[in-house]
């Protein structure tokens, strides 16, 4: 297979990613290309971030021009780009107040830093704890991994961050152990996107939106993968009539520059102060340009809507696949966060379509996850259903 990186050289880089036999030089609306000049549909979008698609042309004209203007700048001086950013994001959210990272790792590890610090200088409570769920997927710094509910993302890394607690994702039962003396806070996702694309049920969130306002517990919603019209809003918190008290969004803010951010109430960004929390380059001028951008786009082409229609389209082809298809257990998920989940393995499916010049990924072994660009056609939703029919044809479950 095409790898001229590695032809010569012996690999440089450590082996933390199981890679797929293939080198991306070249990305246009929803393809990418191959070092080979192969062409390919492209729906996994470097997982929920390439939003607008590859190299989006407004996007890019207001990085190259930013380019010619200054590239980077501390957080000790006012950045124009990331204060517009911030102040867009208001505008569009529950939000007022918004800390700018540059991954969501990162945005997560501040918002559980913002909670514990929320607690025990504003409230003066020495509650510090934060509820998390089964499946969930949070980051890879050392808390955030403590975040996780997923045993495997925390194989060979004990003595874990202390201060979280897992619960079963929309069981209502469990939820009489959410509040203890101890709770700050919850941190969960509305589809739980690496974790197997579960969707959280209304009523299940609903009751533990109350509670946490009953307890004076914050609700922090995890919107890395859901937010920036994914689901077809532009945050996902939207369509399950919630208020949240801070949420976090990375991936799809940037168009694939690397920008993340955690966006609170004014009462719960209190808990940072100058120098409690920061960032060398979280918010840089380059990064939070490409966010506006981003932003700008997606609000006045309402993407999001376009999103939630292409999503049904899918949605709907999906499930007549199914009927012909059994083997196919069910679709899950909201929007072009969708997830097939079968009872086998399904790399074998993901290998076939990539021979057929589509890119989908996995959520957990048995579920393939889809997640086109926003700005998806009709047309390339068809042609990833033929590719999808021929794998499934061939298909030998093991
Ligand atoms: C991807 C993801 C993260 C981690 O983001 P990174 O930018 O890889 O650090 C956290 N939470 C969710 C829900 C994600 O999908």
């Amino acid at each position: 297979m095409p790898n001229s990186v590695l032809s010569t050289n012996k690999q440089a880089t450590m082996d933390t990613y199981a890679r797929f036999p293939l080198t991306l030089v070249k990305g246009q609306g929803s393809y990418v290309w191959d070092n080979e000049g192969n062409k390919y549909l492209d729906f996994s979008t470097g997982i929920a971030t390439c939003n607008l698609g590859h190299v989006p042309s407004y996007v890019k004209e207001k990085v190259e021009q930013q380019l010619q203007e200054l590239w980077h700048c501390s957080n000790l001086y006012h950045i124009p780009s990331q204060e517009k950013l911030a102040q867009k994001l208001v505008a569009h959210s529950f939000a007022e107040r918004v800390f700018f990272s540059n991954s969501g790792a990162e945005a997560n590890e501040g918002a559980i830093k913002l909670a514990r610090r929320y607690a025990q200088k504003v409230k003066g409570s020495n509650a510090y704890e934060v509820v998390t769920f089964k499946q969930s997927f949070h980051g890879r710094t050392l808390a955030t991994l403590s975040a996780t509910g997923q045993e495997k993302i925390q194989d060979g890394f004990s003595p874990l961050m202390p201060g979280f607690r897992y619960l079963p994702y929309n069981d209502i039962k469990a939820l009489d152990e959410l509040v203890t003396d101890h709770t700050c806070a919850v941190l969960l996702e509305l589809v739980q996107g690496e974790g197997g694309v579960y969707t959280a049920d209304l009523e299940w969130i609903q009751q533990l939106e109350k509670l946490c306002k009953e307890n004076h517990i914050l609700l922090m919603i995890d919107e890395i993968q859901t937010g920036m019209g994914r689901t077809g809003t532009l945050f996902a918190y939207e369509q399950f009539g919630i208020t949240p008290d801070v949420i976090t969004l990375a991936k799809g803010l940037g168009s694939g520059f690397p920008l993340g951010a955690i966006l609170a109430s004014e009462e719960v960004a209190k808990g940072f102060s100058p120098g409690s929390h920061g960032s060398t380059f979280g918010g840089n001028p380059l990064a939070t340009t490409a966010g506006l951008a981003t932003l700008e786009y997606m609000v006045e082409q309402n993407i999001a809507q376009k999103a939630q229609e292409a999503g049904a389209y899918l949605k709907e082809k999906l499930l007549k696949l199914q009927e012909s298809f059994p083997v196919i257990k069910e679709i899950r998920g909201k929007g072009l966060l969708l997830g097939l989940v079968f009872e086998d393995q399904v790399l074998e499916l993901v290998t076939k379509a990539r021979e057929n010049k589509l890119l989908i990924v996995t959520a957990g072994p048995n579920v393939l996850r889809i997640l086109p660009p926003l700005t998806v056609s009709k047309e390339e939703i068809d042609a990833c259903i033929a590719v999808l029919t021929k794998g499934l044809e061939a298909y030998q479950p093991k």
